[in-house]
């Protein structure tokens, strides 16, 4: 981008206006439909730039990088969403700092979390990340054992499990593309149907959103458009 409109105001207001587009041609009304800002990479001067917007949640993928941001940041009141691969030992951090927790998706990061909840006496959101792409680089649970794990993390009441995430494939045919974020959509529904109820569909990054929304996402998490890029 580039030209006298290229602030982070005018990208944050030019996100907005292609996500609120993108949900009427989806026949959807843009008020279902958050973006997380995801802030990753960039430091805390321009999260506390961005907070001048108004803007009040950041997503994170490191734990590290959360914990310092936080820390600088410490007089604003954000709130920080980690949407990456967390190990089990920085659950500890998460626990302490994150207001939700997006990328959970396996049993011994559960556990991890909830013990030092527990022992925060804090109570976490937490969408359940799943690999719906083949390719090795991404994490997430197997789609096939969603309803097991779903039933295990009723047993750990300091975990709100509010949805599913996931992260479509790299791919030039948005058909491969939508087929993912559709996967989503239909284990959240057939989630439903047994009794766990799903409401929030984290899904659709800077360059797949309008697909994601068609498809139901409820949030996007949108870095490079409004923060340029890493
Ligand atoms: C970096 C990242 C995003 C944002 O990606 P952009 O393409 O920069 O919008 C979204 N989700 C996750 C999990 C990420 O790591």
């Amino acid at each position: 981008m580039s030209g006298p409109a290229d602030t982070l105001a005018a990208r944050w207001a030019d996100v907005r206006a292609r996500v609120d587009a993108a949900c009427r041609a989806a026949g959807r009304d843009p008020a279902e439909v958050t973006i997380l800002p995801v802030s990753k990479t960039f430091g805390a001067e321009t999260v506390r730039e961005a907070a001048a917007l108004g803007l009040v949640r950041f997503g994170e993928n490191k734990a590290q990088e959360l914990r310092d941001k936080s820390a600088a940041l410490a007089d604003l009141p954000l709130e920080w969403v980690l949407i990456g691969h967390l190990q089990t030992n920085k659950a500890k951090d998460a626990a302490r700092l994150a207001s939700e927790v997006q990328s959970l998706d396996r049993l011994e990061l559960a556990d991890a979390l909830h013990r030092r909840l527990l022992a925060e006496g804090r109570v976490l959101d937490v969408l359940v990340q799943v690999k719906t792409s083949p390719e090795e680089s991404k994490h997430g649970l197997p789609p096939g054992e969603l309803h097991g794990f779903l039933d295990r993390l009723g047993e750990l009441p300091a975990l709100r499990v509010r949805g599913l995430m996931t992260l479509a494939v790299q791919s030039d045919d948005p058909g491969a593309v939508r087929a993912c974020f559709r996967q989503l959509r239909e284990l959240r529904d057939a989630a439903a149907a047994r009794g766990h109820e799903l409401p929030r569909l984290s899904m659709g990054m800077s360059g797949d959103f309008p697909l994601a929304i068609a498809e139901g996402a409820t949030e996007v998490r949108i870095g490079t458009a409004i923060f340029g890029s890493r």
